[in-house]
């Protein structure tokens, strides 16, 4: 076995920003289709642009963006403003059906709900939308499967299947709004106010779908669903070149960094990608961006026992981020299927949060909502059990 630790000469073309990652890290889908196009992979000049390519009006595509992005349909029954004759072909170019919800699974009191989505390839993915009082969180893959083999992540296992599209992201926050807007979700009608790119994916590994749809996300309705950009998360592996070009994008989304340990050691075992990009260059990054944007990051840990919970741990991470614009998400391991690795126990993360405390560290344990339907972090594996 060569020496995982080589990074493997860039084969793709300057600008790929996952190029040259280690032996056993994939940045790149295999050959397969790419999904037709959408209206939500275009930006409202593309769509006009497209809706004329058909033969049609430009401002044709401002009412099939109305429709899909404020009503939230992509049914050509629903489109009366359109001429009768033309509804289905305009609906078909432009807002075909990327996603079937192939399960829907809830717990929560229906609060959390897990969507398992089937693409027109038979790709698989997963979305969890989780009600609070006074928000609703829709998290969002970005690819089918994950390249990024980090080996207590349920979707890591599986290694990476491809790169969604835009319009195939923005697609299960649509079916989020549709569900919400309807009253199907308990707690009475309601919005999506946050979107984090926490489930299925490394976002940085597929930068201008995600890109495409934040904006999409972002942009005032009807061009977009007229989310506000300080409720995007992007969670990232930490692809530092990556991180760099999204803090000049003059958004003001919110980085979240999975660090994980706060030493290389360690570190490149539970997120290998550190053997390319180390924690001192990944936390530069991130302090770069909080610089750049004037937002917090988050430094995501999940806590495993005795692996990287031990009190001198906490006291490392606590000197990386003590005066930083950062926050950290504390998260008990949610072991997966034939993992060797488990939560920590519950005294030794009161110690760990308490260590960062004392030293200044804003710290919070996040909840572990849709344990039970596995939609908790990293629990998102659709491929395995779709087939079984
Ligand atoms: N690839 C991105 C986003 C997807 S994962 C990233 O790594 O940031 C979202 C978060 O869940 C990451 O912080 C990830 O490390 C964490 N996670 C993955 N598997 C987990 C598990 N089994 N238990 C707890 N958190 C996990």
């Amino acid at each position: 076995m060569p020496s995982p630790a080589v990074p493997v000469p860039a084969s793709v073309p300057g600008g790929d920003l996952a190029g040259g990652l280690p032996i056993g890290l994939t940045s790149r889908p295999g050959r397969r289709q790419p999904p037709p196009r959408h209206l939500a992979d275009l930006d409202p000049a593309g769509r006009r642009a497209a809706a004329s390519q058909l033969g049609q009006q430009g401002f044709r595509a401002d009412q099939l963006s109305r429709h899909y992005f404020a009503r939230l349909t992509d049914d050509p029954a629903d489109m009366t403003d359109l001429p009768a004759g033309d509804r289905a072909e305009l609906a078909g170019a432009l807002l075909p059906r990327l996603l079937t919800a192939e399960r829907e699974l809830t717990c929560d009191e229906g609060t959390t709900r897990k969507t398992l989505w089937r693409a027109l390839d038979g790709a698989y993915i997963e979305s969890v939308l989780m009600r609070y009082p006074g928000r609703v969180t829709m998290c969002v893959s970005s690819q089918a499967g994950c390249g990024m083999a980090c080996p207590f992540c349920a979707t890591g296992q599986a290694g990476l299947t491809r790169n969604l599209s835009a319009a195939e992201i923005v697609a299960q926050v649509v079916a989020g709004a549709r569900a919400l807007a309807a009253g199907e979700v308990p707690g009475g009608p309601g919005r999506i106010s946050n979107v984090v790119f926490m489930g299925m994916g490394e976002p940085l590994a597929n930068y201008a779908h995600v890109l495409g749809a934040v904006r999409r996300l972002t942009d005032p309705v009807p061009d977009g669903l007229g989310i506000s950009q300080r409720g995007i998360t992007v969670s990232t592996v930490g692809l530092v070149p990556a991180i760099g070009r999204l803090a000049g994008e003059g958004l003001s989304v919110r980085l979240a960094v999975s660090l994980h340990a706060p030493d290389d050691g360690l570190r490149d075992e539970l997120v290998p990608v550190n053997r390319r990009w180390k924690v001192a260059e990944v936390l530069a990054a991130a302090w770069a961006y909080a610089a750049a944007t004037g937002r917090r990051v988050s430094i995501e840990y999940a806590l495993i026992r005795d692996v990287n919970d031990q009190a001198w741990r906490a006291d490392a991470l606590a000197r990386l981020l003590a005066g930083q614009l950062a926050h950290v998400n504390l998260i008990p391991l949610n072991p997966t299927p034939g993992s060797r690795w488990t939560a920590s126990r519950p005294a030794d993360m009161r110690e760990f949060e308490a260590r960062l405390a004392a030293r200044g560290v804003p710290v919070t344990v996040r909840d572990t909502r849709g344990t039970q339907i596995d939609g908790a972090c990293g629990q998102l594996a659709a491929t395995d059990r779709a087939g079984g």
